[in-house]
């Protein structure tokens, strides 16, 4: 506590070695405070665990008393034969900055005298990052920060080099999570679902070589453009619900890639006996043949305003060209718009004949536009209550696209599928929650929670599953390291981990999480 403060007003270079200096001793005190918090933590659980405080004898002639944690050589889980033995020590990086020497308490086995494997609640065994850290990856993740800026905050915090490997891990075992999601049941389904195809870029790495500006051997990276089918979810009881029930990363708008979304969903219960009444879906006709296979015509089909009208500004736009024409397209598209804001089916084809009257002269290929298939945009209003509901939302179902698409093209940079996909599930659970008014903070924090809970249903934890990952750069203008699973290496299994040497690699060795495996057969 020897801060120098002076009198007078402090300026400059004065005031900012005090704050630092005020900022340094704050951020030690926190750490004081938390390292025998975190000791004080382990012990009680100790104490519950085995059913006796600090110095109560052990109760040699009693019942056996089974917890889950075990000796790590007889395998005995008779908490009445282990004793408290000491304390290890470790380090922990924190969000609070580095721990050193945090006391660990340790238990012997009485029965061989080798050490139980303590599985504490709070603090997970050799990992070197507390869960505060997965949290805020999550967190960041969602808010479509970089894998680098999240490496520099950390970097910064603990005072250490915090690789991007290791952020890239800590989003990526969310994955089972993605599964779990795709399997929950809908049981309070909402009366529309729109389906929608939204094409973004993904990254990915190429086996040729080329070299860069600085004269390195780098690997080429290509721009692969696939497609995010989403369904969205519309509750039509006044409430303004919507929710993204699904989502899938595919190749195409193939039949053979919407069949297995849509029957996933139908499976999941999004039936008509749940309250499905009408589905949504753009012009694209292999998925409607994907929604006529699955429901028949149990619902009813409604074609997409959103894209119509996206259509007709298009169509409008090269009609109507130049800046001069700017008010009278806005005004063409204000009134296509209203054809949709009709209450009744009758009233909106009377709308649209007076709007092809009017248009029809100067923007033939516009009207034509709006005119084909034109029932099935109104095809809403034989269903009751639907429809208005349906009509309100409009422009809201319009700016969810609209996020949507943006969304998912901010965070498609990531370099593997696994990535990608986690990426985008976090997109979904972001929006799902602003729509329901919750904040991202609570929901990402909680989304770590769920993770743990899966963990703990006796899978191998997911850290040590998934490809192992190669280093590569992006391209030879953006100089830093980028994380990707090598093609030779995905599909090969891993549950421990290791340190492995890829000879071939241009850019040297490579730190991969594997399990032995024959490298004569992985390795190109
Ligand atoms: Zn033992």
């Amino acid at each position: 506590m020897s801060i120098q403060f002076m009198v007078g007003k402090l300026k400059g270079e004065d005031r900012r070695a005090i704050i630092q200096g005020v900022q340094k001793q704050m951020q030690e005190a926190a750490l004081g405070a938390i390292k025998p918090l975190l000791t004080e933590f382990c012990e009680e659980e100790l104490t519950v665990k085995l059913g006796r405080g600090k110095r109560e004898p052990r109760r040699v002639s009693g019942q056996a008393r089974e917890i889950e944690w075990q000796c790590g050589n007889c395998g005995s889980g008779d908490a009445n034969q282990f004793t408290r033995d000491g304390h290890y020590r470790r380090a922990l990086e924190t969000g609070w900055g580095h721990v050193e020497g945090l006391q660990v308490p340790m238990l012997e086995c009485q029965r061989c005298g080798h050490d139980v494997v303590c599985h504490y609640t709070i603090l997970e065994k050799y990992r070197r990052f507390w869960l505060d850290l997965d949290q805020q990856v999550l967190f960041g993740t969602g808010l479509c920060q970089s894998l680098r800026q999240m490496s520099q905050q950390w970097s910064g915090v603990l005072g250490s080099s915090v690789g991007l490997r290791t952020i890239n891990e800590r989003i990526n075992q969310i994955e089972p999570l993605l599964r779990q999601a795709r399997s929950e049941p809908i049981t309070d389904g909402p009366a529309v679902v729109q389906f929608d195809g939204i094409w973004v870029r993904e990254q990915t790495q190429m086996d040729t070589v080329k070299v860069d500006k600085r004269g390195r051997q780098r690997k080429k990276r290509k721009g692969k453009k696939v497609v995010v089918l989403v369904a969205l979810g519309l509750w039509t009881d006044g409430s303004g619900r919507r929710e993204i029930l699904d989502w899938q990363v595919a190749d195409g708008e193939s039949k053979a890639a919407w069949e297995p979304f849509v029957h996933r969903l139908w499976e999941r219960g999004l039936r008509p006996e749940t309250g499905l009444q009408a589905v949504v879906r753009d012009g694209c006709g292999e998925l409607g043949e994907a929604i006529a296979w699955v429901y028949g015509s149990t619902v009813t089909e409604q074609r997409c305003i959103f894209h119509k009208l996206r259509n007709v500004a298009d169509k409008c736009r090269e009609e109507l060209k130049g800046e001069e024409k700017k008010e009278t397209r806005k005004l063409l598209m204000e009134q296509a718009s209203a054809i949709y804001q009709a209450e009744s089916a009758q009233e909106a084809r009377q709308r649209l004949a007076t709007f092809a009257t009017t248009w029809r002269a100067r923007t033939p290929k516009t009207v034509a536009t709006l005119e084909r298939d034109f029932e099935q945009t109104i095809a809403y209003y034989a269903l009751d209550g639907v429809a208005r509901e349906l009509i309100r939302t409009t422009s809201l179902l319009e700016r969810t696209n609209r996020e949507l698409r943006r969304k998912f093209r901010q965070v498609c940079c990531f370099g593997s599928p696994t990535g990608a996909e986690v990426a985008i599930y976090l997109q979904v659970k972001r929006l799902n929650a602003r729509w329901s008014k919750q904040t991202w903070w609570e929901t990402s924090h909680s989304l770590y929670f769920d993770f743990l809970t899966l963990d703990h249903q006796g899978r191998p934890p997911a850290r040590y599953q998934g490809s192992p990952l190669t280093l590569f750069q992006r391209s030879p203008s953006e100089p830093d390291w980028h994380l990707s699973a090598h093609p030779a290496l995905q599909g090969c299994g891993s549950t421990g981990i290791g340190l492995l040497r890829h000879p071939p690699h241009p850019l040297g060795s490579v730190h991969l999480p594997l399990r032995p495996f024959p490298l004569s057969e992985a390795l190109p």
